[in-house]
């Protein structure tokens, strides 16, 4: 049987990658396919095109051809590593330094594992909580100073009051030796555990941090950057050099086609400080929280989540027995998270070839993740 015969129109099924990292939920991937917990940890289910885990037509077992961006369903845990992405000239050099370095690409010191920038945008499918963004100086000096230890106060106090003052505090804070970063790290632990802050989320924070990352500096970083939970449907947008962690939750992520992290806390792995300074944005981000647009006729609502890049938008289509109609412009995927979307279920994805007119029909929740025409919407 040909796959176009089925219901699934001019779209055809694709085969994605479960990405088995320690941080990855056992439960919450499974439990959107209406499967038991899984054996081991299923963090992230990936459906594009990038050299490290391209999908595959299922019909055919043939790989797709090159996408821009690259979707997945990300299910943590436990947290992420703080981390930032770099813009696209960061990545093209920091390549062409790895590879003219000989840094074989799955050696733990390599950065840049391809020669592209990674704007990320995440929305939440279960409640999502995250780390996005720097604070404005004066809220990271009266954090520092709320939870009052010695070390906290004098790093508050020479904080300078220019996004540059959060670039140093940052490299001072990664710089510290062995030993003042343990004795950081344990006061601050010890000055969260008082009964006083029981009720104080930040202080609550550090300690879950910590009893994943023990000792890590990460957890003094955290203090740095906005705490967001959003609700299912709210989203982050984390543009080049934003430091951001993702806590807990699931959510589907879009990035431009790329794997490159630069790391900088609540990690074991390597952390290369210089090209974290070099790669982050310090400028506070004021607002964490992606504002979309919804577009609601009767039986479809569609929320567009649509960032100011050029390598992807996604737009959520809830479907209650109505039809969502389009053309596809450039090559899509079309992933379904809940109810049945044409032939999809949760968790199942299509790709969509440039030209195609799409008829979606079901009851359910599927996403639409595609590269945006030029000066249209
Ligand atoms: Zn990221």
């Amino acid at each position: 049987m040909s796959p176009k015969t089925n219901n699934l129109g001019p779209m055809e099924r694709i085969v994605g990658t479960i990405q088995p990292y320690a941080w990855g939920s056992k439960t919450a991937l499974a439990s959107l396919q209406g499967k038991p917990e899984s054996d081991g940890p299923e963090a992230e289910l990936w459906y594009g095109s990038h050299p490290s885990a391209p999908s595959r037509f299922q019909a055919t077992g043939a790989v797709i051809g090159d996408l821009p961006f690259l979707v997945k369903i990300l299910a943590a845990g436990a947290p992420l590593s703080i981390q930032t992405h770099p813009n696209a000239s960061q990545a093209r050099a920091g390549f062409a330094r790895e590879e003219a370095a000989g840094v074989p690409l799955k050696a733990p010191t390599r950065t840049y594992r391809d020669a592209n920038h990674k704007p990320e945008i995440i929305i939440a499918l279960t409640e999502f909580e995250a780390l996005c963004g720097f604070r404005p100086v004066d809220e990271i000096a009266s954090v520092f100073h709320s939870l009052g230890t010695v070390h906290l106060n004098v790093f508050a106090d020479g904080l300078g009051r220019t996004p540059e003052g959060i670039r140093e505090l940052l490299g001072l804070l990664l710089g510290l030796g062995a030993n003042d970063r343990a004795s950081l790290v344990e006061s601050l632990v010890r000055v969260c555990s008082r009964p006083s802050f029981a009720a104080n989320d930040t202080a609550q924070l550090v300690l879950r941090l910590h009893e994943f990352y023990p000792g890590d500096i990460g957890c003094v970083v955290a203090l740095m950057l906005n705490h967001v939970t959003l609700a299912p449907g709210q989203a982050i947008f984390l543009a080049a050099g934003n430091v951001h962690a993702y806590i807990g939750g699931l959510g589907v992520e879009v990035m431009a086609t790329s794997d490159n992290v630069v790391r900088g806390g609540l990690t074991p792995k390597h952390i290369d400080v210089p090209e974290l300074l070099h790669v982050i944005d310090p400028t506070p981000l004021l607002h964490p929280v992606f504002r979309p647009t919804v577009d609601a006729t009767p039986g479809v609502e569609t929320v567009m989540y649509h960032p100011p890049v050029h390598d992807f938008a996604v737009d959520r289509i809830t479907l209650e027995g109505a039809t969502k109609s389009w053309v596809a412009t450039h090559d899509e995927i079309v992933l379904c998270t809940e109810g049945s979307v044409n032939d999809l279920l949760p968790t199942q994805a299509a790709l969509v070839q440039a030209g195609e007119h799409v008829h979606l029909r079901g009851r359910g929740v599927a996403w639409r993740a595609f590269q945006p025409v030029p000066g249209r919407e």
